[in-house]
C-alpha cells in the first residue's frame, strides 16, 4: 500500500487567473524543503498537492517538513488504494488499525471528487463504516462527536484513506508576495515578524546590525542560528551582517543623548533601504510593537521611518508580548532568542530617551554627522 502525503491548498484556491503561478511556487517550495529527506513525486490536482515517495524515506520527517511550507491549510499522511469499495475498507483497516483499536467511537466521511465512482459519498461511508464495525466490533458509530474520523477520498487517480488532517502552515507560498528587507535582531520579536511576512508569501532578505566589540561574537552567532531556524519557513534566508559600531560611536559623540536611539534607528532604516533597492525589495519589515519601549511610541516610529521612501511594515504592532512569545515558541525561535547576548540597541542606551521626538530636533542633531559617508562605510564593510 502506498503511503503518501496530501496537502490541501489554502488561500491559493481563491486566486483566479494567477492560480497556476501560486501552485507552481508552492510545489517548488515543497520540493526544496523535502529534497534533504528523499526523492518524491510532487504534483497538484483538484486543490490538493500529492507528495509520493519514490523509494524508502522517512515519511514522518517529510510530513513535518510539509507542515512548514506556507500555502497549505491542512496536511495529512494517507494510504492510496484502488478505487474499489473493498480495497478502501482493507486500506482503512490496515492503515488506521492502531487508531481504530484505540478509539471507542468513529465515523467515516467520504468525498467523491471522481463522480464516475459508482456509489454516492453517503453510501460509501455507510459501507466502509459497516465493514469496519465488523472488523473492530468494539467500535461504535457516532455521527456527532466521534473519537476518530476515518476520511475516504475518491479522486481521479486513486482512492485515499486517512485519519484527521493536521493544520498546515497557512498563508501563501513564499515567493508570491514580492521581496522585502527584514531587520533581524537577536530578540524575540523580529524573528516572529519575519515569519509572519513570509507567511504572506514575501521573500525576505534579513539584515542584522552588530557593534563589535560592544556586542559579542555569540550575539552574531545567535542571529545566524535564528536565521537558520527561520529558513525552514522562509526559504533561503541568509543574513547580511552590517557593522554598526562606527555609526553608534559617531552618534554618541555628536548627538544629544536622549535622541541616540531614534537617530540610530534612522540609520538602520537608511541602510535597510539601500540594501532593499540593491536587491529589488519594495519594503522594510521590523519587529516593532507599539509602546513596548521608548523607541516604539507612535511619534518615535514616525520619526524613525521618515528618512526612507519605501514602506515600513510592522506586523507585530498591535500584538501583546504573550501573543508574540506563543508564536516564537511555535516556530522554534524562542529558546534561541532568549539567550542572554546583548544587541547593538542596548549599547549606548540613553538614560532618558525622548519618547516623543520632534523631527526638526532630530534633523538638526543629524546635521553634525556625515550621514552618506557613514552609510557607505557600513555597507562596504558588510561581511
Ligand atoms: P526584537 O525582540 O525584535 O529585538 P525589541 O522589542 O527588542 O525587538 P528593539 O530592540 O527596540 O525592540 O528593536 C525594534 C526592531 O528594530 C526589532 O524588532 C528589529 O526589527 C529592529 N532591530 C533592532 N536591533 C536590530 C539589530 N541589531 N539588527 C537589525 N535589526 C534590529
Ligand atoms: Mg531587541
Amino acid at each position: 500500500m502506498n503511503d503518501i502525503i496530501l496537502l490541501k491548498q489554502g488561500e491559493i484556491i481563491l486566486k483566479g487567473l494567477n492560480r497556476g503561478a501560486f501552485e507552481r511556487k508552492l510545489i517548488e517550495n515543497i520540493k526544496r524543503r523535502l529534497s534533504p529527506i528523499g526523492k518524491f513525486k510532487i504534483y497538484t490536482m483538484q486543490s490538493t498537492v500529492y507528495i509520493e515517495p519514490l523509494g524508502q524515506c522517512d515519511m514522518a520527517a517529510a510530513l513535518d517538513a510539509a507542515r512548514t511550507v506556507f500555502g497549505a491549510v491542512s496536511v495529512t499522511r494517507a494510504a492510496a488504494c484502488e478505487k474499489d469499495k473493498d480495497a478502501i475498507v482493507e486500506a482503512a483497516a490496515t492503515y488506521l488499525e492502531s487508531s481504530l483499536k484505540a478509539a471507542n467511537t468513529f465515523k467515516v466521511e467520504s468525498k467523491r471528487a471522481d463522480k464516475r465512482f459508482p456509489m454516492s459519498s453517503i453510501s460509501l461511508s455507510q459501507y466502509v463504516g459497516g465493514e469496519l464495525h465488523e472488523k473492530f466490533p468494539h467500535l461504535k458509530p457516532d455521527m456527532h462527536n466521534p473519537e476518530f474520523m476515518v476520511n475516504v477520498e475518491v479522486r481521479d487517480m486513486a482512492a485515499y484513506v486517512h485519519g484527521p488532517a493536521m493544520r498546515g502552515a497557512g498563508g501563501l507560498p513564499v515567493g508570491t508576495g514580492g521581496r522585502m528587507v527584514t531587520l533581524l535582531s537577536g530578540g524575540i520579536d523580529s524573528p516572529v515578524a519575519s515569519y509572519m511576512m513570509a507567511k504572506r508569501g514575501v521573500t525576505l532578505i534579513p539584515v542584522h546590525f552588530y557593534s563589535h566589540p560592544y556586542t559579542s561574537v555569540q550575539a552574531k552567532e545567535k542571529v545566524i542560528e535564528l536565521s537558520n531556524i527561520l529558513s525552514k519557513y522562509c526559504g533561503r534566508f541568509k543574513v547580511e551582517l552590517i557593522p554598526f559600531t562606527r555609526i553608534q560611536e559617531e552618534i554618541r559623540n555628536s548627538c544629544p543623548e536622549e535622541l541616540l536611539t531614534v537617530i540610530m534607528r534612522r540609520f538602520m532604516m537608511r541602510i535597510a533601504e539601500r540594501i532593499a533597492k540593491f536587491h529589488g525589495c519594495s519594503a522594510i519589515v521590523t519587529g516593532d510593537n507599539l509602546g513596548q519601549v521608548a523607541s516604539q511610541t507612535t511619534e518615535a516610529l514616525a520619526v524613525s521611518e521618515q528618512c526612507v521612501d519605501i514602506p515600513v511594515f510592522r506586523p507585530l504592532i498591535a500584538f501583546d508580548k504573550r501573543e508574540i512569545t506563543d508564536i516564537a515558541q511555535m516556530i522554534g525561535t524562542f529558546e534561541t532568542s532568549i539567550l542572554p547576548y546583548e544587541d547593538c540597541c542596548t549599547v549606548f542606551t540613553p538614560r532618558r530617551p525622548r519618547t516623543k521626538p520632534k523631527l526638526p530636533d532630530v534633523q538638526a542633531a543629524e546635521e553634525l554627522l556625515d550621514i552618506e559617508n557613514l552609510i557607505e562605510d557600513a555597507i562596504r564593510c558588510d561581511s
